[in-house]
């Protein structure tokens, strides 16, 4: 496995980057803006290419690089299905997986710190967030934290991961870089507690003044912008409410970019055909599936929320399929209208 912490000193922040082999598919975990340059000039160096950006939760003291690396690399966007962030592309729950090319990540629902913070763990290791920081965790003072939540996140959840678990946070302000699940069990002291109250208290006399970048930086990651506006300006994109008139179809294939644990979970549009985004390049080469399919019908792409599905439309115009268009806010826009005219 390919596995590199890296850090920026103005926030304190820990971004990782993960990838199972040379030359394949990488993803990075909470991003700073700032620092994009250098991630992709690294994952360069690596030979890797960026599939996916996840951020454990909505940041208050740093600008995700979500958005930029979206721009950059077409990554899919991932973040908890809770949060109010724009730019997420990919929507994940407790329990569901971050699959990429050898490699998976299991989601935990740990809120708290915030109400969409998220861990995600794989064999030996886990990302807290600031959900469970070294020996520290995260304030629970704003953004819909809560102290009893936070309390249930780490002693119900975390510190049921193997003791050897390593231990990855967000956030370090004294240098320390990991540790493990048994070392913060022992030696954590905001977890040397007898009982949820004990920790409720302990946590409600922090007295920590607000982030100084917590005005810019909330209502920035919460507003990255959308790949889509611009895609609609285009006039690449159709409503929801006009999807009805264009299924069935013989001059139109419906394209589902989403994985298959999404297509199960909330269901397709009838009729159309599954591309995953992952292999979206591919298949508009020459002889690919959608280059051909494309020759013959004009292309209607779809995700979840629109935001792959718009970066999959600008590939195929790239590619010279003049009539592709993709669902606006995608198949999460569509339910609204057909639940609405029920
Ligand atoms: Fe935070």
């Amino acid at each position: 496995m390919i596995f590199r912490q890296l850090f920026d000193s103005v926030s304190s922040t820990y971004s990782y980057i993960l990838a199972s082999r040379k030359g394949g598919e990488a993803l990075i975990i909470d991003p700073v803006l700032e620092k994009v340059d250098r991630y992709i000039q690294l994952l360069n160096e690596l030979d890797l290419r960026l599939v996916k950006a996840i951020d454990t939760h909505l940041h208050a003291d740093h600008v995700t690089g979500l958005g930029a690396l979206r721009d950059r690399t077409l990554c899919v966007t991932v973040m908890g299905e809770q949060t109010k962030a724009d730019v997420v592309s990919m929507r994940v729950g407790d329990g569901e997986t971050v699959d990429i090319e050898g490699l998976q990540l299991g989601v935990i629902y740990t809120p708290g710190h915030t109400d969409d913070s998220y861990s995600y763990y794989m064999d030996d290791r886990v990302f807290t967030g600031d959900t469970l920081l070294i020996r520290g965790t995260g304030r629970t003072d704003f953004q819909n934290g809560d102290a009893r939540q936070q309390y249930d996140s780490i002693f119900d959840r975390l510190l049921k991961l193997p003791d050897d678990t390593l231990v990855y946070p967000a956030h370090d302000y004294k240098g320390e870089t990991v540790s493990t699940i048994a070392e913060e069990r022992a030696f954590n002291p905001r977890l040397q507690v007898n009982t949820v109250d004990e920790y409720v208290e302990l946590m409600s006399n922090l007295h920590l003044p607000n982030p100084k970048m917590m005005d810019t930086a909330v209502p920035a990651n919460a507003r990255v912008g959308l790949a889509q506006d611009e895609i609609a300006k285009r006039g690449w994109a159709v409503q929801a409410s006009e999807l009805n008139s264009l299924l069935n179809r013989r001059d139109v294939a419906i394209v589902d970019l989403r994985e298959d644990r999404e297509r199960v979970k909330h269901g397709e549009i009838p009729g159309s055909l599954h591309v995953p985004y992952a292999s979206i390049a591919d298949s508009l080469k020459p002889g690919g599936v959608l280059r051909e399919l494309g020759a013959t019908k004009s292309l209607l792409f779809y995700c979840a929320f629109g935001e792959r599905s718009a970066m999959a439309v600008q590939l195929a115009q790239e590619a010279g399929l003049k009539s592709g268009r993709h669902l606006h806010g995608g198949i999460s826009a569509w339910r609204k209208v057909v639940d609405s005219a029920l």
